[in-house]
């Protein structure tokens, strides 16, 4: 059909799926093979250790489904509970919703903190529980690292200082899905139990791969938990991984795409990585003050590093702006979903990229509400990143310089 190509690359910046690198698809593009092969497991046991230091993580056991994120928050729960058991959550965005109602479609009881969206978790309100809890009915408490609806990060540290502040066994289980790999995440450090995440995010992959990481602590809890599992049981995978192989045939270009992506990492260096997230975000921010904008995260302290989710001012719709960068830019950016639909837009700022890479989502952004009507000045975002950029590469030389 004519007119129908879209020439020059899709700006993909929602926050997941993510860009690809060039070395990953690559890496991808390979034959199929025999899954049950003498050879197979040289490709899969380095996986499971390599996992292991993006986790952060010395004994705990790492698996890999091939599923969605969702299926790890399934894997997680039914994996260490019961059905009828107690769970404490707090729910302030989308993910967090999802999260209580999958548990609560399992039969397990949910006792819902609700946050302002915006906000996120709130250590006092969970130590308080907790301590009220004086029969240790709860089970575990459900904490999204980085709610990616709002562009909130919480503490994980701090919820787990609550959990033993209460002197309460409940288990720690903790999503990682828009954090890990790309927002500082420590498992053993923060006393985590059960930690997921997918492929489509900080690993650069496309989706198809559901990862959990389990504690020794979460692993003895598996011994009594009744909920139904089948494709997801843990056991099962275990017994298998053990050898390298998998209960059932797994999505094998997308582990040799996770071993491209995992030596990426290596290489950058994880700290780099965090490092390189929390500097683009920041030119991400500082392109919405330029603009006159508000953020949906409410104070500094709940900003994400890897996605920013930007209020549109009264009156227009933030789903007109997310349409017009699509059709007429070829920008994807993030919608605004549930509570805040047409509230917001969301450019998601994590994988693979690099500054110039953002500065032109922020043009994007910039030209798509302008062209809606919404009182954004030309270029006011773009300078204010660049700026941003500039000020922070020459304060790091300036420190190089004086050490
Ligand atoms: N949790 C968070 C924080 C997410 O951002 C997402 C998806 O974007 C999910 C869970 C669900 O993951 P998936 O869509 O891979 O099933």
């Amino acid at each position: 059909m004519a007119g129908a190509r879209r020439p020059g690359r899709n700006f993909l910046f929602v926050p997941g799926p993510t860009n690809v690198p060039d070395r990953i698809l690559r890496a991808m593009h390979v034959a199929m093979e025999d899954h049950r092969s003498s050879d197979f497991p040289k490709l899969t046991l380095p996986l499971y250790e390599s996992l292991k230091r993006i986790f952060k993580t010395r004994d705990s056991q790492v698996v890999i489904y091939p599923s969605s994120g969702t299926g790890a928050w399934e894997s997680a729960l039914t994996n260490t509970c019961s059905p009828g058991d107690k769970l404490l959550a707090s729910r302030f965005g989308q993910f967090s919703h999802l999260w209580i109602e999958l548990a609560r479609r399992h039969g397990l009881e949910v006792v819902v903190q609700e946050e302002e969206w915006g906000t996120g978790v709130d250590p006092e309100r969970i130590e308080e529980a907790l301590r009220e809890d004086t029969n240790h009915e709860i089970k575990g408490v459900l904490v999204v690292h980085n709610e990616t609806a709002t562009g909130v990060t919480s503490d994980v540290a701090a919820v787990r200082r609550a959990i033993d502040a209460a002197g309460h066994p409940a288990l720690l289980y903790v999503d990682g899905v828009s954090s890990i790999a790309s927002i500082d995440f420590r498992f053993d450090e923060w006393g985590v139990d059960l930690a997921i995440t997918g492929s489509q995010k900080g690993l650069m992959l496309p989706a198809g791969l559901g990862i959990v990481c389990a504690s020794q602590k979460a692993l003895a809890a598996m011994k009594d938990a009744k909920c139904r599992r089948a494709y997801f049981d843990l056991a099962d995978q275990m017994k298998a991984n053990a050898t390298g192989y998998f209960p059932y045939t797994p999505a094998l270009p997308l582990l040799h795409g996770l071993r491209e992506a995992l030596a990426m990492l290596d290489e950058e260096g994880l700290d780099n990585v965090f490092a390189r997230h929390r500097h683009l975000a920041d030119g991400a921010r500082a392109a919405v003050r330029a603009w006159g904008l508000k953020l949906c995260a409410k104070e500094p302290k709940w900003h994400s590093n890897t996605v920013t989710a930007i209020l549109v001012p009264h009156g227009f719709n933030g789903a007109d702006v997310i349409d017009r960068a699509y059709r007429r830019y070829n920008l994807a950016l993030g919608a605004g979903l549930s509570q805040v639909a047409g509230k917001l837009f969301r450019i998601g700022h994590l994988g693979d990229l690099n500054e110039l890479m953002l500065l032109g989502a922020i043009s994007g952004a910039e030209m798509a509400m302008r062209d809606v009507g919404i009182d954004v000045e030309f270029g006011s975002g773009v300078a204010a990143a660049q700026a941003q950029f500039q000020d922070a590469a020459q304060g790091r030389e300036t420190k190089v310089a004086a050490e």
